[in-house]
């Protein structure tokens, strides 16, 4: 009998192999090739899957082996260098391949289905709509919001891009094309650059914007990364965007990484406006045949750049030239569940691999770039200034330890928004907790209110009266009477955004306030709706969690007042004051970015510790430097490498027993440089109902850590008391929960 070829094929499963099977009935598997889809037969059902080899032999019995039931796809839908990066990613982060690559596919590619052609619909402004000024619409407001929408998507925008920015809106959109000032048409996923608008006006790059292009730009068409170390305003996008159409011009495609969807609208007009190539956006919240499109025009090479987040740096793209990650030390590129990769980290290796530079740009970078720059690793670009007649903003710490606070504001901090709002300029006050009060307690007993299962306190929620557990999302009416005492002295404790902005109101009855957290724009498109009233200069005053810290520019405000930031000093995580660092800096930066100074304020009652006084008086770079001296004597991250097992289940012994077994047979490996720390309890031992313990896993060098989890995992895989638990294997953790 002829030698049959075995394809082996990677299955969306939670499984860490490939399964073997024979081609379809009278196929000849040599002719497939690699990257295409695949139906097989899998326990009772039908999997899709992605052909990954062919090989001749296989360790499963003949008799077992089953048949492919169907060949998806006629060209490989990933290619050979995808596969590799994506094989990479897997192995690196011990995650199940079948899953990485399915999860790199848009949704319906994933379930077996056909690839979708011909665009998405969407509506597109007249000759006699774009004719019609979007402010004249004053009595219909909704209408008025199409119309500028319409008009920042170039006079073309898909339902789901419209419904994005607008919300749901048929009705008025019907109500314009009645107008004939719309029309019904086609999308691609691509934006065109706009017809009619003149090119974005070039500003003459400073000396070190040009010195960062010429750099980058020699380095095209080989691997090199660079850290740009660009304070908040120094002109990084305008560097970008400088790169982007040097690599352009060599007919190369680029990928360009954004932490959030809150951010690329701005960033998107920015592109559009000045990059004359189609460009798609990727991000998790669009329409799911709209992500297709983009993504398809994206691997067919029809689309010039792709803006996206997180996922979007597995997109395929075959003329790949230039990777650029914003924001490179921003948490969100970190898977936190599941397939928990950096985004960042594989850019790099991407870029490696593709033999293309990669620039990580940020204001406040990751203590891990800083030190790979440090080592000479990444080139450094420096831009210490900030680009045209903006100067960076004097920041003050204002002691709170015995003034008397009102609504969590001190007297000179009220004085310092008292000056700035008479003067007609805007305030940002900044104080990352969501809710009304964090705490409600018994005046008479001193019960507090906590959640019924996680160890946490429970969040006042004012405006639904409600508590909320912001770790599991679980909700109660707020009590009334102190479910112990029965008394009914109950009082909300400290300060949340929904109160700051209640004192706020009351404090400057005629000033606009406006607050952006997560619960004021759950809506969708009710954050650009907001933003677009701050710009327009409705609000003197903005409240805001971290949402209003990122990227946002908004030239009015002169004073930024950060509320509350003593809980990251004192973090139980060693990063914790990184991160702290870097939001107070980020924050800080969204004042004075034009022509007006800025100052910021940052009240605390630990106005001498060292780690702030350095940060405030020497800047970020001083205090990363400090942190990185620090982190090397205790012989942390990046002067190690770590994984975290971590381990969940409805008792506490079970995950305790788990880890303790896991201990021993890592142990029992001898791994040479390899220790172990714990098992711990979570910080959190009960969330959402699970007690949850963890074991740190740390090594010298990544190489002896990635040759231990090689070994290690299996093991743990077939461990029986692996199945009285959730467990999971986090490389590089970010968050030590
Ligand atoms: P960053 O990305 O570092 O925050 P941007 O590129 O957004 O900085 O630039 C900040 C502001 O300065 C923007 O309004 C931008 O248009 C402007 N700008 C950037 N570079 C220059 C330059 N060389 N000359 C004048 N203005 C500039
Ligand atoms: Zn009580
Ligand atoms: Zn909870």
């Amino acid at each position: 009998m002829a030698k049959q070829e075995i394809l082996r094929v990677a299955v969306n499963a939670p499984l860490r192999m490939l399964f073997d099977y024979l081609p379809p009935q009278g196929m000849v598997g040599g002719r497939l090739r690699p990257g295409v889809r695949v139906r097989v037969p899998f326990g009772r059902g039908q999997r899709t899957g992605v052909l990954l080899e062919v090989a001749q032999s296989t360790g499963v019995g003949r008799s077992r082996l089953k048949r492919v039931t169907r060949v998806l796809d006629a060209d490989p839908l990933l290619s050979a260098e995808d596969l590799a990066l994506m094989g990479w990613a897997a192995a690196y982060y011990q995650h199940p391949i079948g899953e990485v690559l399915s999860g790199a596919l848009p949704l319906r590619l994933r379930r077996g289905e056909a690839a979708a052609a011909g665009g998405v619909p969407g509506w597109r402004l007249t000759a006699d709509g774009a004719a019609v000024d979007p402010a004249q619409l004053r009595g219909a407001p909704r209408q008025s919001a199409v119309m500028v929408a319409l008009g920042r998507f170039s006079g073309r925008a898909s339902r789901d891009e419209l419904y994005g920015v607008c919300g749901p809106c048929a009705p008025v959109l019907r109500a314009l094309e009645g107008k004939g000032w719309l029309e019904p048409c086609r999308v691609d996923g691509a934006e065109g650059p706009a017809v009619d608008t003149p090119p974005d006006n070039r500003p003459r790059l400073n000396p070190g914007q040009a010195a960062a292009v010429s750099v980058v730009g020699a380095a095209l068409g080989s691997y090199h990364c660079f850290l740009l170390d660009g304070v908040t305003g120094s002109g990084k996008t305008e560097v970008y965007l400088a790169l982007v159409e040097r690599a352009l011009a060599e007919r190369s495609q680029v990928l360009v990484l954004v932490p959030e969807i809150g951010l690329t609208p701005q960033l998107r007009e920015r592109f559009n406006r000045r990059i004359r190539e189609p460009i798609v956006v990727l991000h998790s919240g669009m329409g799911e045949l709209e992500r297709e499109r983009a993504w398809l025009r994206a691997r067919n090479g029809d689309a010039s750049v792709v803006l996206g987040t997180r996922s979007a740096v597995f997109t395929p793209l075959p003329r790949l030239g230039l990777v650029i990650v914003d924001e490179e030390h921003d948490l969100s590129f970190k898977q936190q569940e599941g397939f928990r990769y950096s985004a960042r980290d594989l850019a790099v290796i991407r870029g490696h691999r593709r033999g293309c530079p990669v620039v990580l740009g940020s204001a406040t970078p990751s203590l891990e770039s800083i030190e790979n720059a440090t080592r000479g690793r990444y080139g450094l670009l420096a831009l210490p200034d900030r680009a045209g007649n903006a100067s960076v903003p004097r920041i003050d710490l204002v002691d709170v330890r015995s003034a008397p606070l009102e609504g969590g504001l001190s007297p000179v901090t009220l004085g310092a928004v008292r000056e700035e709002i008479s003067a007609g300029n805007q305030v940002l006050l900044f104080l990352n907790r969501r809710g009304y009060a964090p705490l409600l307690t018994c005046h008479q007993c001193g019960w507090i209110a906590e959640c019924r299962r996680c160890d946490a306190r429970m969040t006042l929620h004012g405006a639904s009266g409600m508590l909320w557990c912001h770790h599991c999302g679980s909700q109660r009416r707020a009590d009334t009477c102190c479910p112990e005492c029965t008394g009914a002295d109950l009082r909300r404790l400290g300060q949340g955004t929904e109160r700051l902005e209640e004192t706020l109101r009351r404090l400057f009855p005629d000033q606009g306030v406006v607050r952006i957290d997560r619960d004021s724009t759950r809506r969708r498109g009710e954050l650009e709706r907001l933003l677009d009233e701050i710009k327009a200069g409705r609000h003197g005053l903005l409240v805001g969690t971290q949402m209003l810290a990122k990227g946002h520019h908004f030239p009015g405000v002169t004073l930024v007042c950060i509320l509350d930031i003593d809980q990251g000093l004192f973090g139980t995580d060693f990063r914790a004051a990184e991160r702290m660092a870097q939001m107070l800096i980020q924050v800080a930066g969204r004042a004075g970015r034009e022509e007006k100074p800025g100052r910021v304020m940052i009240q605390t009652r630990h106005p001498d510790h060292p780690q702030l006084q350095l940060l405030v008086r020497r800047g970020y770079g001083a205090f990363a430097a400090h942190a990185l001296v620090e982190r090397r004597e205790a012989q942390l991250p990046p002067f190690s490498h770590q994984a975290l097992l971590r381990a969940a289940a409805n008792g506490p012994a079970a995950p305790r027993e788990f880890l303790e077994a896991a201990v021993e047979s890592g142990e029992g490996l001898s791994p040479e440089g390899v220790f172990f720390f714990g098992p711990v309890a979570a910080p959190m031992e009960r969330r959402a109902g699970k007690f949850r313990a963890h074991l740190l896993v740390q090594a010298g060098a990544r190489a002896d850590l990635q040759r231990f989890l090689g070994r290690w995992v299996p093991i743990l895989e077939s461990m029986k008391l692996a199945a009285s638990v959730r467990w999971s294997i986090d490389v590089d953790p970010l968050d030590l929960y």
